[in-house]
């Protein structure tokens, strides 16, 4: 069915940055046919919905290009203790979910994009397959891919770094099959992807075949890199190099790779990344979390995409901004620079172009699909409203965000959410959130655990 959203203030994130003011944006047929002012649109689609939109600001959806939404069952934990984390179990909750529970915390997070205005999200994650029918059931449009690495885990918690065939080779069929089974499902909403997990954990065998999957099945791929201290000592001592370094000379960098964290690059990797026009995306809310930052103006400068993510136990985007703003800020110690409308343009466009999708979403233009969300701007911390982008960035909170749109479909409208239950998700997660982590606290008593959880469930 068409939409029309009438006499709002659009913030359309094309090049020009242009902010509309009395504005309308026309949806038929999944895409956007007008945008404008709303006395020069003249449509004649008499069975539209026709919304009024006074008092709201229209914005392009935000693109999650880093995200592993299980780890929602990890939220309250483990954003307080490192990368790679400082207590010493075997797992984490997340590891302990049934494939039901599973699912219970792909719809939370996936409940909780949407609340945040997120449109698109890049999950990299393990068994994908278990809950991709209830992701793609959301109407998120979504890259999916497999987080493939094949070395010896058990080896290299004691400092060695062995690589396994049949581990590879299980892993980048897993992926293969995803890409088979969902890439261009769901009219076109979900994405095949493919991924390597880290440099240190992935051989240069996998790196080749990666690269050569995501060209063979024309899609992205991407990785983590630099994400931790102790990739960089594992890197440089069983490469020789640093991690960046071992990428390039293993042929994996490219136009088509999206890297994630870049926290503690040295100048020859930023100049590499840029070089190869590789997207970055920054992670700056989780990369607070753990006391570091991409060095974002310098991957800019080099040549890189800036796209932003989530990455671990949140899927808050407006977080992410205000945090990636933040953190730029006093990185450059610069009082001015970047401004909103950067960390806009990161988290929207830049995402876009991060996956190759930049022709089809990451602004409001004619003939893009209808990807956005509305901004109830009659609340106390958003008036005047003088710059909207700048308000919102700077001030806006997840209940400001009323509606979400994803390829012409409400996935909330008025601030119900349409295609979540979300009551019973927040009571299922509750549940299983508690029982996994009590799980794993009685089933290794030895293992010191500086927290003391709650009796039980609180809802
Ligand atoms: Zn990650």
């Amino acid at each position: 069915m068409a939409t029309i959203i009438k006499n709002a203030t659009i913030v359309t994130g094309g090049p020009e940055r242009t902010v509309l003011y009395d504005a309308s944006l026309v949806v038929d047929d999944g895409k956007i046919t007008a945008v404008g002012p709303s006395d020069r649109i003249d449509v004649n689609l008499p069975e539209a919905e026709v919304i009024d939109g006074r008092g709201k600001a229209i914005f392009p959806g935000l693109v999650n290009c880093h995200t592993h939404m299980l780890a929602t069952a990890d939220r309250g934990i483990l954003e307080d203790f490192g990368f790679p984390t400082t207590l010493r179990f075997p797992t984490t909750g997340r590891g302990l979910l049934s494939v039901e529970e599973r699912n219970v915390f792909a719809l939370l997070a996936a409940a909780e994009a949407i609340r945040n205005g997120n449109t698109c999200l890049l999950e990299i994650s393990n068994n994908i397959t278990d809950y991709a029918e209830s992701l793609a059931s959301t109407g998120l449009r979504l890259a999916l891919t497999e987080n493939v690495n094949d070395f010896d885990d058990a080896e290299a918690r004691r400092g060695v770094y062995r690589f396994l065939d049949t581990k590879r080779e299980a892993g980048l069929q897993c992926n293969a099959d995803l890409i088979e089974a969902w890439d261009g499902k769901a009219n076109g909403r979900v994405m095949g992807f493919a991924a390597a997990h880290a440099p240190e954990n992935c051989s240069p065998e996998l790196l080749r075949q990666v690269r050569e999957m995501a060209e063979q099945y024309d899609v992205g791929y991407t990785i983590h890199l630099s994400q931790s201290n102790i990739e960089i000592e594992a890197v440089m001592r069983t490469r020789g190099v640093r991690p960046t370094q071992y990428l390039f000379a293993n042929d994996f960098l490219g136009e088509r790779l999206i890297v994630a964290h870049c926290r503690y690059v040295d100048d020859s990797e930023i100049a590499l990344l840029g070089q190869a026009g590789v997207a970055v995306s920054n992670n700056s809310a989780i990369a607070a979390r753990r006391g570091s930052a991409a060095p974002v103006k310098e991957l800019v400068a080099a040549g890189c995409t800036i796209g932003m993510g989530s990455d671990n136990m949140a899927e808050d985007m407006v977080e992410v901004m205000r945090a990636g703003l933040f953190h730029e800020r006093v990185r450059r110690n610069d009082e001015m620079d970047p401004q909103p409308e950067d960390v806009l343009e990161w988290a929207t466009i830049g995402g876009a172009r991060a996956l190759g999708i930049a022709d089809r979403i990451g602004s409001l233009e004619v003939g893009k699909q209808a990807d956005l969300f509305i901004v109830d701007l009659r609340r106390v911390h958003l008036v005047p409203t003088l710059r909207v982008v700048s308000a919102f960035v700077h001030n806006g909170q997840q209940p400001d965000i009323t509606d979400v749109m994803v390829d012409s479909q409400w996935l909330m409208r008025d601030s119900r959410l349409t295609t979540i239950d979300e009551d019973q998700v927040i009571s299922a997660a509750e549940q299983a959130g508690h029982a996994a982590w009590r799980r794993l606290v009685d089933e290794n008593p030895d293992v010191p655990f500086p927290i003391r959880l709650p009796p039980g469930p609180l809802l």
